[in-house]
């Protein structure tokens, strides 16, 4: 296997590989049981340090809790970005959990049940509304409860964008209301007793190409000012998404966001000089976190099939969908994997590394060069920091879930 670009470079104590300053083993013995997720908090705080140094100091930086809720690691964000994104009630509570103020938190998502909505206003953050459905939901609860909900208009863009790992605006979408339609929308919020506080437009994810994201931020603030003319009070805010990505590859390169920044600075110029009191804002999830964490798993047995030689993990799919390649990946690749407790050992035996569940589709690795492993070694999953455990199908199989510890 090539080494992982951004994996060259990985803390080790001894033989082992160091998480948050701890050995491997140590830290499993911290935990008390394996699997485990474990997010480096330091990673997190320099990932946000560089981050902010690459981008406009003006520019709000929101975590997208979707990414990874774990309720420490979102206390954490509480202190480094400057807004949270929720898209469902329970999100929604551990972001109200934190210091966060509540005009710094969004709500997105379609299918809002009334119940989430009347959650969402009494608490005072921003609706993201989806469909004019949800909009007339929402005016009549605010009409119910007298507050005025804090409404954006999510808007699906005609444009889409180009090389994502995930689309999630242009052509016919579930989320946010076509562009075609904006308009219509905009006199009926008008109209009615809403706090309308602008735009959100949020095109896709997992995107390695600098030059890409870079036309859908032009085209987002492009398309947020055109509308402009059907605002008669401005906006205040206009959230353009992000879907900034990481390698998780050996072929893949890491996104260059100095670019991505320097291209933004130009767009904060554009949008101050037509709404000077507005924020630009950008949401990234899996960005920021994504890097930052490992799923730790131990071999339970090892065994030879017809020549190949398969290590079963006691963890699998149910903690770490995303890592066997069911998790919208189109051709199954490995993530990048170590034995966490024979880092320096020499990489001379090719193994598949399959979870308990009882399933073809439980595959962590196939054929990976690795140091030679065996019962009781530890098998480390990098890039595990987001999508992790929350997106997987913990109750498939009914194993014991994965524990998370922030470290
Ligand atoms: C999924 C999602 C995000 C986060 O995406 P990442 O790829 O993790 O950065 C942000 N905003 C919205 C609306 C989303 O649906």
């Amino acid at each position: 296997m090539t080494k992982h670009t951004s994996l060259q470079h990985q803390p080790c104590i001894n033989n082992q590989l160091s998480i948050g300053g701890i050995a491997l083993t140590r830290l499993v013995n911290r935990v008390g049981s394996t699997p485990f997720y474990a997010y480096d908090r330091q990673a997190i705080i320099n990932r946000m340090a560089e981050l902010r140094q690459q981008m406009p100091p003006e520019l709000k930086i929101h975590y997208a809790l979707k990414a990874n809720p774990m309720s420490a690691v979102v206390q954490l964000m509480a202190g480094l970005v400057d807004g949270f994104d929720v898209a469902s009630a329970a999100e929604m509570k551990t972001a109200l959990d934190t210091a966060m103020p509540v005009e710094h938190i969004s709500i997105a998502g379609p299918g809002k049940r009334p119940a989430e909505l009347s959650q969402a206003i009494a608490a005072g953050i921003t609706i993201n509304v989806e469909s004019f459905n949800e909009l007339e939901t929402i005016a009549q609860l605010s009409a119910h409860t007298g507050i005025a909900a804090s409404v954006a208009i999510r808007i699906n863009p005609a444009f889409e964008l180009k090389s994502s790992g995930m689309k999630m605006g242009g052509g016919a979408k579930p989320f946010g209301i076509d562009e075609e339609q904006l308009p219509a929308v905009l006199r009926r919020v008008h109209a009615l007793e809403l706090d309308f506080q602008g735009f959100h437009i949020y095109s896709g994810s997992q995107n390695l190409k600098a030059e890409a994201l870079i036309e859908a931020q032009q085209q987002s603030v492009a398309l947020a000012l055109r509308l402009l003319e059907f605002c008669p009070n401005g906006i205040k805010k206009l959230n353009i998404g992000g879907g900034y990505g990481i390698p998780y590859f050996a072929n893949e390169t890491p996104l260059n966001t100095q670019q991505v920044g320097d291209a933004l600075n130009v767009q904060m110029d554009i949008v101050k000089a037509a709404q000077p009191h507005a924020e630009l804002i950008i949401e990234l999830g899996r960005y920021l976190v994504g890097e930052a964490g490992v799923y730790v798993c131990q071999v339970v047995d090892k065994k030879i099939s017809r020549g190949q030689v398969y290590l079963v993990v006691n963890g699998g799919l149910h903690h770490h969908l995303a890592a066997s390649g069911n998790f919208g990946q189109v051709i199954r690749k490995n993530y990048p994997i170590a034995i966490g407790n024979k880092m320096y050992a020499e990489q001379q035996e090719t193994v598949n590394i399959v979870g308990s569940l009882c399933t073809p589709l439980d595959i962590l690795a196939d054929k990976i060069l690795l140091p030679v492993a065996e019962v009781g070694d530890l098998v480390v999953v990098y890039q595990s920091g987001a999508y992790g455990l929350t997106a997987s199908p913990n109750a498939f199989l009914s194993q014991p879930s994965a524990e998370e510890v922030l470290v």
